[in-house]
């Protein structure tokens, strides 16, 4: 199958956006993901692919953590600096959550601790143990067909 084909359906599933974040030797790396999913409630446990080119996959094999991070609706800028998408790199200065870390005003922040790791074609799904999270009550930003998107809130029909 074409490669256009592949990613033209997978665009059609509407996501959120995440930044991933690592630190090895001090040095904190980040990048954007949609790739990110719930797995399991007893234990709390979520998962990520990271294609086998990224920088951020030998970090996190490296660190053995990483920061979930999903982003505001307002925070579009971030998600392209954290997807090599801007000509000037933005600085960013994290927060930390359970010593890690983490971005300020994202939706909600997830602390997570390396459980498994399994190689799958080109990526590497990493399995997270989550050891913490942050919330706040914002909107958050959206991925469709290539574009960035915002909640639209629908009225409910008058009865
Ligand atoms: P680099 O290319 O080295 O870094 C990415 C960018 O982040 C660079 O511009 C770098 O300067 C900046 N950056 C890193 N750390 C910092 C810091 N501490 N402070 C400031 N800036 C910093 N790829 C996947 O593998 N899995 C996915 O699920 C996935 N989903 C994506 C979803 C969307 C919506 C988009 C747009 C891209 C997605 N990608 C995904 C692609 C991925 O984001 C890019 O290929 C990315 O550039 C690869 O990151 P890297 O680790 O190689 O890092
Ligand atoms: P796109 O049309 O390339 O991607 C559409 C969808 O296809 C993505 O949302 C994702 O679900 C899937 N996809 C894209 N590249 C993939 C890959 N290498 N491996 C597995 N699934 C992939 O364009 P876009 O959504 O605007 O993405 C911009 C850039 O970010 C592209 O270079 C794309 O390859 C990369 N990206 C990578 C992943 C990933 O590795 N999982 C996910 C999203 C985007």
């Amino acid at each position: 199958m074409d490669d256009r084909l592949f990613r033209n359906a997978m665009s059609k599933f509407a996501t959120g956006v995440t930044v991933i974040a690592t630190e090895t030797n001090g040095n904190v790396h980040g990048m954007t993901a949609n790739a990110f999913m719930s797995v399991s409630l007893d234990p709390k446990l979520v998962v990520i692919s990271i294609g086998e080119r990224a920088n951020i996959l030998s970090k996190i094999k490296d660190s053995g953590i990483f920061t979930v991070n999903i982003l505001a609706d307002d925070q579009k800028e971030l998600s392209m600096n954290f997807a090599g998408q801007l000509k000037e790199t933005k600085e960013v200065s994290f927060a930390r959550l359970n010593d890690m870390p983490v971005i300020d005003g994202a939706v909600a922040q997830m602390a997570c601790e390396v459980s498994a790791t399994h190689v799958e074609g080109d990526h590497t799904l990493f399995i997270g143990r989550v050891k913490d999270v942050y919330l706040e009550e914002k909107d958050p930003l959206l991925f469709f067909n290539g574009k960035y998107r915002s909640m639209i809130a629908v009225e409910e029909p008058i009865s």
